[in-house]
């Protein structure tokens, strides 16, 4: 007998097949003429498979009468074309074996719905529910999609370590990691811990980035990708930051600004319409239930043009929209999250590139435009700004002056001599190149329109939270 998943045995090919099913019972319903209907999911869709399970079954009434959400079955019997609404086909039981009870009193996923905080609290079970369920269907199918846009155009996916003495952002958001042995703390010569022997007497810290030594590889293999956990300090309660999340790093040698925005303008594009093929009814149930704004919004990513706006153009619009901000901006300072509402939901209702970012509030290794009207007051950074999520990709030109990228150094109190392999590159064979970094999570919120950062990943790191 073929085992089938619950999402093949709803098409109407099978019917007339014997088949086996597996999963969770999600609700029971005993009919008058004495025999029940079982909704049964497995996780392989949205959708649950409607089993029939007639009284004459020998387990009827000690088992399958006192079946409900939660509990585990195998279903063996034949799929036939159901006359239910919405359901091609039905599974009509011949044998029901029962493989784990979840008691009504105690199993917490009932028919009511929780709130999503609620459902925190339940990180073991919440990916029984259709939205968790569809969130990691989604989820995967964006990750298969970045990986298929990347190999297709001939990148190289590079692995970059996770613990790292580098500190890309120079933000100081990075946690670091220990071998220190609680009974022997390294002392400096004041009798404070050292620090700087933390790591087998080294420091070493858990990636912010995996760019400096995706660097690396991508100007001596040319295009490359690395798709990994990152991990960020933020003691932030915001709810498009994590602690730990995943991000996905193009890096490209021979590539300016430009051609930076044109590949993250397509790659954006592909993955939405990958989604909007492939996980229809997961998408269908997102626009009914979570958001009902999310197909529009995912049609212009993946049909307009994205605008492109220099950050000087982007402030000039703010500053003259009339509009009360909370934190209210000036040339130099970096955009908040109601800054970027306001350009990609009022303003421009599209998606946005913002470039040419001052250089003060950019790190070290972008590069400084010069000769130009912002003579050295710019780098060549970009940001992608969606609306609802706001900035799902940050990114930019590097610095490919050794000179230049030493001064830039210096001006931000870092030692270039920390950085000696980094600024090999510019010494060995430099060439213009440049890369962008795009949370994942921040994708599956655009994609999904799931409010809050914690529902897209399976388990979330926030600041005191790390349980399970
Ligand atoms: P933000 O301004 O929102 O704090 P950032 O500018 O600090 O983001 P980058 O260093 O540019 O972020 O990182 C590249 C991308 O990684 C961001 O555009 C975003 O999609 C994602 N990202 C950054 N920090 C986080 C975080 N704490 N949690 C989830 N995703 C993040
Ligand atoms: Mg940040
Ligand atoms: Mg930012
Ligand atoms: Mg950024």
């Amino acid at each position: 007998m073929q085992k089938l998943s619950v999402r093949k045995a709803r098409q109407a090919n099978v019917i007339g097949q014997p088949a086996l099913l597996q999963g969770w019972i999600r609700t029971r319903r005993d009919s008058k003429g004495g025999f029940s209907f079982l909704e049964l999911n497995d996780g392989s869709c949205l959708a649950n498979i409607q089993v029939v399970a007639d009284g004459d079954l020998p387990n009827y009434e000690s088992e399958i009468k006192h079946l409900s959400a939660g509990c585990s079955v195998s279903v063996r019997g034949e799929i036939k074309a159901s006359g239910g609404k919405g359901q091609a086909t039905e599974l009509h039981a011949a044998e029901v074996t029962v493989h784990g009870w979840a008691d009504p009193e105690e199993f917490p996923l009932q028919k009511k719905r929780h709130s999503m905080e609620k459902l925190r609290e339940w990180a073991h079970l919440r990916p029984r529910t259709n939205t968790f369920g569809a969130v990691m269907r989604v989820r995967n199918r964006i990750c298969r999609s970045i990986h298929d846009f990347f190999q297709e155009d001939g990148f190289l996916y590079i692995h970059t370590p996770i613990i790292t003495a580098s500190d890309c952002e120079g933000a100081g958001e990075m946690f670091r990691v220990t071998t220190i042995d609680p009974e022997n703390v390294p002392r400096n010569s004041e009798g404070a811990v050292d620090f700087e022997q933390d790591f087998f007497d080294r420091p070493a810290y858990l990636t912010v980035s995996g760019q400096l030594e995706g660097e690396i590889y991508a100007t001596a293999l040319g295009k490359i990708y690395t798709f990994g956990p990152t991990f960020r300090a933020e003691n932030s309660n915001t709810s498009r930051h994590l602690a730990e999340f995943w991000m996905v790093e193009p890096e490209a040698a021979f590539f300016e600004l430009t051609d930076n925005m044109d590949l993250a303008e397509r790659f954006l594009k592909r993955i939405v319409a990958d989604v909007l093929t492939e996980c229809e009814e997961d998408m269908q149930f997102f626009h009914e239930r979570i958001d009902n704004t999310v197909m529009e919004s995912l049609q212009t990513i993946a049909e307009r043009q994205f605008e492109r706006l220099s950050y000087t153009e982007a402030i000039e619009i703010l500053i003259n929209s009339g509009e009360k901000f909370e934190f209210p901006i000036a040339w130099g300072a970096d955009l908040q999250a109601e800054h970027e509402r306001f350009l990609t939901e009022k303003h421009l209702k599209a998606p946005v590139i913002l470039y040419n970012y001052p250089a003060a509030i950019k790190p070290f290794y972008m590069k400084v435009n010069e000769g130009e009207a912002d003579d050295r007051r710019t780098v060549r950074a970009m940001d992608v700004l969606v609306p609802r999520v706001g900035e799902i990709i940050g990114g930019s030109q590097r610095e490919d002056s050794l000179d230049v990228l030493t001064a830039r150094m210096e001006e931000q109190g870092l030692n270039p001599a920390d950085y000696w392999w980094y600024l090999d590159l510019r010494k060995f064979g430099t060439v213009p190149h440049s890369g962008f970094g795009l949370g994942l999570e921040r994708m599956v919120q655009a994609v999904t329109g799931m409010a809050n950062i914690r529902d897209v990943i399976p388990f979330p790191r926030t600041p005191g939270n790390a349980e399970f």
